[in-house]
């Protein structure tokens, strides 16, 4: 988008960013039928959620204990629950594993159907840091950068292998944290390898930066950061999440 052109007398002014200014909509990634998932987790993991409690998780603003739903081996977007958690534990490099089921009765369409999301590192309160995005993407058409198994407005997933509503689903995660100089300049920059119900949907995938709503990403610097999961502010009904665990990588 070029600068205005300068009128006498006022310096030229960047134009204000819209947030559809970074949604893509074409071409949209093909739809694939995903195997079935498999839940056990390898004998290293740090289990960060094992259906039991949120031992592992606080509150993301005032890092007070997580106070989303535990049930039935399950937890749940509590959407009165004081928003974002995340883990006590912060990392670096790692593999994780998440499942995540959209409600059988969602509602809603585009951004607000089903949305939530995992932070791959959480850099401050609210969403800052690095979402891998989480929404329902099973005949659901949204800007193809922010569907499930993107890198929200960064990656568009290379496939769409999103199970229906009320299944569970797995993300299968190789995160490779920035690194930083002194300066808070980029050593060397994120890159994540995605596998949505087993599929490859992001290789390697390089980051700009942390992702944002609205705006170009940009890095700020981090040494280690909690992983978060997200109360998104929709209206519809909120996701769950299981069996979610972690492998550090030196
Ligand atoms: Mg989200």
């Amino acid at each position: 988008m070029a600068l205005s052109a300068p009128v006498w007398g006022q310096q030229p002014v960047a134009p204000v960013m819209k947030h559809q200014d970074t949604e893509i909509y074409e071409p949209v990634p093909p739809v694939v039928t995903p195997g079935p998932a498999n839940a056990a987790p390898p004998s290293d993991a740090i289990v960060l959620f094992d259906g039991k409690g949120l031992d592992e998780w606080v509150t993301t603003k005032d890092k007070s204990p997580a106070q989303w739903t535990v049930a039935d081996g399950v937890m749940t977007v509590n959407k009165n629950g004081g928003g974002n958690i995340e883990t006590k534990r912060s990392f670096k490099n790692y593999q994780l594993h998440v499942e995540f089921r959209i409600p059988a009765n969602i509602t809603g369409s585009d951004q607000a159907r089903g949305n939530s999301g995992v932070f791959l590192a959480s850099t401050g309160t609210g969403d800052a840091g690095y979402e891998l995005q989480v929404l329902d993407s099973y005949e659901n058409k949204t800007y193809v950068n922010g569907m499930a198994g993107s890198i929200y407005k960064q990656a568009i997933p290379l496939a769409n292998p999103a199970r229906k509503p009320g299944e569970w689903q797995t993300y299968d995660v190789v995160w490779t944290a920035p690194v930083f100089n002194e300066d808070g300049s980029v050593k060397t920059p994120a890159y994540a390898t995605v596998f949505f119900n087993g599929v490859v949907v992001e290789n390697h995938f390089e980051l700009k930066g942390e992702t944002l709503y609205v705006g170009k990403p940009f890095y700020k610097k981090y040494d280690r950061a909690p992983i978060k999961l997200q109360a998104h502010g929709d209206k519809s009904e909120p996701d769950s999440f299981r069996n979610i665990w972690v492998r550090e990588l030196k």
